[in-house]
């Protein structure tokens, strides 16, 4: 069994939310409820638009500078992604995701699906042109951060790394028959030091990322472990891994200690929500599986924050029958309305 720390917490949140996330969205155009799922579980707010933007450029674009020593043209790579983020709103503005030629590969960094766009939420040009200018702002104050090592601004930091692992997904560790296998952001090693580091973009101070992070740092001891005996190094100890959020909307930093305890801590956890996950993700086809057997939650605040809230109304007033013509038609009716 695959455990996920994300397919969990929207179990929590809404069982009939991890419906549609996780068993009926599919991004194949063969069947058009489960194609609407899939977009809508894709699209963004203006907010979240603006963190992806962030996090996807600084991963895939500025890191890999950084891990071929190389220092990088921040003003050059500010306007750079303005210019993705102008592609990626006129993408999502022609709606050309619904083209059924168009594929993410295809598209790459132009891909997008706006909800203002896609569900009709009403926006404000202003609004746009204010995300164009704080993507630029933001990018240009990177480089200055502060970073785990004391003395060292984020860009000292990372170009004197001895080695950067950026964007690791093909770790994983086996634990009481569950696979954890977390998309760990960073990996950085100086020395005997190793750093786990996972990039924020979240404005939420409040949100805690801790197990998440301890089960990063948990899959990367143990491979981290694997890979020196295959080179006939000593093993890592558990005191030379620091875990750290670095948020790169603001430069604020947060460390979680990797020891016994915290460790033990957050297997307990994936251990403890196991049946709860294993239960919902039933390991049956999407065409066996009953929409009505999934609840819906009565958490209002849930509901308003839900990328799904249209498809959820419409099948619920049809009858649990998806039909497009009607969908849009709701669709319009909540943007005319403007809700
Ligand atoms: S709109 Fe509410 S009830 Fe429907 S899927 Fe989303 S969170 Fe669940």
């Amino acid at each position: 069994m695959e455990w996920s720390i994300s397919k969990l917490s929207t179990l929590r949140q809404c069982h009939r939310k991890f419906y549609f996330s996780y068993e009926l969205a599919d991004f194949h155009f063969t069947h058009a409820v489960r194609r609407k799922a899939f977009e809508l579980g894709q699209s963004k707010n203006l907010r979240m638009w603006q963190g992806t933007l962030i996090d996807n450029f600084f991963s895939k674009r500025i890191i890999p500078l950084y891990k071929e020593r190389k220092a990088p043209d921040y003003p050059a790579l500010a306007d750079e992604l303005v210019e993705i983020a102008k592609r990626q709103f006129s993408f999502s503005e022609q709606r050309l995701y619904r083209d059924k030629t168009m594929t993410k590969t295809k598209a790459g960094d132009t891909y997008q699906i706006l909800d203002i766009h896609e569900c009709g939420v009403p926006y404000k040009e202003e609004d746009v042109l204010a995300i164009y200018t704080r993507i630029r702002e933001i990018i240009l104050q990177i480089p200055e951060y502060g970073s785990p090592d004391p003395g060292k601004t984020l860009h000292q930091y990372l170009l004197s790394s001895s080695y950067l692992q950026p964007d690791i997904r093909y770790w994983s560790y086996e634990f009481e028959g569950i696979t954890l296998n977390p998309q760990i952001d960073l990996v950085r090693r100086n020395g005997k030091s190793i750093h786990v580091i996972d990039w924020k973009v979240s404005d939420s101070t409040t949100s805690d990322y801790s197990k998440q992070l301890y089960l990063a740092g948990i899959v990367a001891f143990h491979n981290i472990k694997k890979s020196n005996r295959e080179k006939g190094f000593p093993d890592p100890k558990l005191e030379e891994i620091s875990l750290f959020e670095i948020n790169l909307m603001n430069g604020n930093r947060k460390q979680h200690e990797l020891t016994r305890e915290s460790s033990a801590g957050a297997l307990d956890y994936v251990y403890q929500f196991r049946d709860e996950q294993e239960q919902l993700s039933q390991n049956k086809k999407w065409d066996e599986l009953r929409i009505e057997d999934y609840q819906t939650t009565d958490k209002k605040e849930t509901c308003m924050f839900c990328k799904f809230k249209p498809l959820c109304i419409h099948l619920i007033n049809n009858n649990f029958k998806y039909d497009e013509n009607e969908y849009y038609k709701l669709v319009s009716s909540r943007q005319l309305a403007g809700i």
